[in-house]
């Protein structure tokens, strides 16, 4: 195809970070650029490789011994993967273009920020690469000051700081930074990912109505265009992509549920608990005399399977009043009509998800950006609240509560109806999010 004697090159690889939350965003960007005429090849690792029958469509090319799974911490596991990748992605690449006939060359490269050993073999072939933030831009903000605090010393901060607010990081306390274990080792994965080098965009799956000030801010740091095209699951709604079976047995079970009733407690793909949390989650729940439905992801409970380890005494009290699942259709679940409040990790997705359905929310973060979310759940859209100190029985049943019975969870109701309204508008033609993708698809189209 040709446009003013430059040939359009239609095809995009992708390279999502080989994680539930990193995948999810990554296959819907590949679906709604599917959808604009790209053909569409994703390199991923072996390791949590996605399901290609889910996309039959894409052309998925796994990275030759990218099989190593993280069983251990999470820093040095992806420091190794981009050690690791760099020159298997160049020959894959190289593959990749021998392999293509005339009109279907690459015409960029979409990679994840923790995959950016992907920059450097993209521009070793010179080929043009944009970047895939997955969190909120919000994170984004954190690492300088996060740099500048660990240069002058102050990291880790005392105790004593820890509710303390960080300079021009409003609403965030210390505690809410995003700061993971073995610093150095940290800082330079973080370093690394926000370096954007030679790619020519960023994109984030957010929205100019729930982050404008942070995005105007990262626009004015990277010197290059960013596209806030969230929530991206809503214009590639059919985007499937879970690593886990789900158990589409509860949406059955909440169409016998009174509407606004059901808690639905989920804390995502990869935090963990004790055997004495799940306990007392359970007893909150059941405490809270609100009809429930709990996804406990197989081995996320320390020394159990799976839910063996609840007393027989709480499975008889549930009745049908609760449910359990191992894994979930989340999206369907926010949707349901039945469902009125979300006991969350706040994951960026999840937080999205939530809010685009006017969901109002129990905030339990537990690592890396989940802080931060939170603190814009409760502080900023004022559309949660957070659930702080330990996992405690009396805590959770007076959370839920609040939640789903009080007034301020009614207001937080209305306001999370507000915000889903507003977000509806950004993702309407001539809406910011609408507008951001067609100019990133120009972009891409000009490659
Ligand atoms: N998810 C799901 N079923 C579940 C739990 C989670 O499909 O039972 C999906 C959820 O919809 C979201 C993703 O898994 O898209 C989790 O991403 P998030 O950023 O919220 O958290 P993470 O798992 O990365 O910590």
């Amino acid at each position: 195809m040709e446009e003013q004697g430059k040939r359009r090159l239609r095809r995009v690889v992708l390279v999502p970070g080989p994680f539930q939350g990193h995948i999810n965003p990554m296959l819907q960007l590949g679906s709604i650029l599917h959808s604009n005429g790209f053909s569409i090849t994703v390199v991923h690792t072996q390791y949590n490789s996605p399901d290609p029958s889910t996309h039959p469509d894409f052309s998925f090319l796994p990275l030759p011994d990218s099989s190593s799974a993280l069983t251990g911490e999470f820093i040095p596991f992806a420091l190794q993967l981009n050690i690791n990748s760099e020159a298997r992605f160049k020959e894959c690449l190289a593959g990749v273009m021998r392999q293509l006939g005339p009109g279907d060359g690459i015409a960029c490269i979409i990679y994840d920020e923790i995959m950016y050993f992907s920059q450097a073999a993209a521009m070793d072939l010179k080929l043009p690469s944009i970047v895939l933030r997955t969190g909120c831009a919000a994170i984004s903000l954190t690492r300088d000051v996060l740099f500048q605090l660990s240069a002058e010393g102050h990291i880790p901060f005392p105790e004593s700081k820890s509710n303390d607010p960080v300079p021009e990081l409003y609403p965030l306390r210390f505690k809410d930074l995003p700061i993971m274990e073995k610093l150095e080792n940290f800082l330079q994965l973080l370093s690394k990912a926000s370096n954007i080098g030679t790619s020519s965009a960023i994109i984030y799956n957010t929205i100019d109505c729930l982050e404008n000030s942070s995005l105007a801010k990262v626009q004015q740091q990277c010197q290059v265009p960013t596209f806030a095209i969230g929530p991206m699951h809503r214009f590639a709604s059919a985007s499937y992509s879970s690593l886990l079976e789900e158990d589409s047995s509860c949406l059955a079970w909440l169409d016998k549920q009174s509407s606004s009733s059901v808690i639905y407690v989920s804390l995502g793909s990869s935090t963990y608990m004790d055997a004495k949390e799940l306990v007392e989650m359970a007893w909150g729940l059941a405490n809270s005399q609100q009809p429930f439905l709990w996804v406990v992801r197989p081995g996320s409970v320390f020394g159990a399977e799976w839910i063996e380890v609840l007393p027989e005494s709480f499975k008889k009290n549930i009745d049908e009043r609760g449910y359990i699942v191992k894994w979930a259709p989340q999206k369907k679940i926010l949707s349901h009509s039945a469902v009125g409040g979300f006991l969350s990790h706040c994951g960026w997705n999840s937080t999205l998800e939530s809010i685009c359905e006017g969901i109002p929310m129990i905030c339990r973060p537990c690592y890396g950006d989940q802080g931060v979310n939170t603190r814009y759940i409760s502080h900023i859209w004022r559309v949660g609240m957070e659930l702080e100190g330990e996992l405690e029985r009396d805590e959770i049943e007076r959370a839920i509560r609040k939640l789903m019975v009080d007034e301020e969870g009614k207001e937080m109701r209305m306001r999370g109806k507000n915000l889903k309204e507003r977000i509806e508008v950004c993702t309407k033609e001539d809406g910011s999010s609408y507008n951001s993708l067609k100019e990133l698809i120009k972009m891409i189209m000009s490659c």
